[in-house]
């Protein structure tokens, strides 16, 4: 089973990731992990790519390309694969075809986590972060019982920098962009199944498992 997942900022999709590699015993593709690792074990493609990190430039898609070939050629890659974060624009999601096809395989089934913006913007914007003990509240969804303080500690919350409206937006937009063709592309193939990711994790999980499970 070769999957992929698509999901905007706040939809789920790290926590959905993570209870489908769990359940399913499946390869994680992730190309920003595998950036990382091949830049630490200074890999040929890995000494490529830190040069465009050290200029602080995007990782070009031929580099990217180089490090998916190498992935996908071990021999693990067998059991079945979850790519997260990747293809983000219709160029490679072609290329990654291109990959497959040369390797004998395809993917199966894109994972879409469906969500309203204005849902991700009350999650994103809502959040509240306890910085002693860690606990997450949401002004909109889980508030605390005393504004602005941690039900758990007593420590006054604070909001993440990256979790203001503008920044959320540019992202959003951005997502919508690049994605829109992503999921069109493989709708054509007629591999693309739509979750409701605006339900609680198990819910989303359970959609999710239905999918995968028509699958097998
Ligand atoms: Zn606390």
């Amino acid at each position: 089973m070769n999957l992929l997942i698509i999901g905007a900022p706040g939809a789920g999709k790290g926590t959905m990731s993570e209870l489908i590699l769990n359940n399913y015993h499946l390869v994680h593709v992730s190309t920003g992990d595998m950036l990382r690792a091949a830049v630490k074990a200074g890999t040929p493609v890995g000494l490529k790519a830190q040069e465009y990190m050290n200029k602080g430039a995007l990782v070009p898609d031929e580099v990217i390309h180089d490090i998916i070939v190498e992935r996908l050629s071990q021999d693990d890659i067998e059991a079945g694969f979850l790519f997260d974060g990747y293809p983000r624009t219709k160029a490679q999601a072609e290329d990654l075809d291109l990959i497959l096809k040369e390797l004998n395989k395809k993917i199966d089934c894109v994972i879409n986590m469906n969500i309203d913006d204005e849902v991700l913007i009350k999650r994103i914007t809502g959040r509240r972060l306890c910085p002693v003990c860690g606990e997450i509240f949401n002004i909109y969804f889980k508030a605390p019982e005393k504004e602005g303080i941690c039900d758990k500690c007593g420590a006054e919350l604070i909001q993440r920098k990256d979790d203001n409206l503008d920044s959320l937006k540019v992202r959003l937009e951005e997502y919508h962009k690049n994605t829109q063709a992503v999921i069109e592309y493989y709708e054509k193939a007629g591999i693309v199944k739509d979750v409701n990711a605006d339900q609680s994790r198990e819910e989303v999980f359970n959609e999710i498992k239905a999918v995968l499970e028509g699958l097998c």
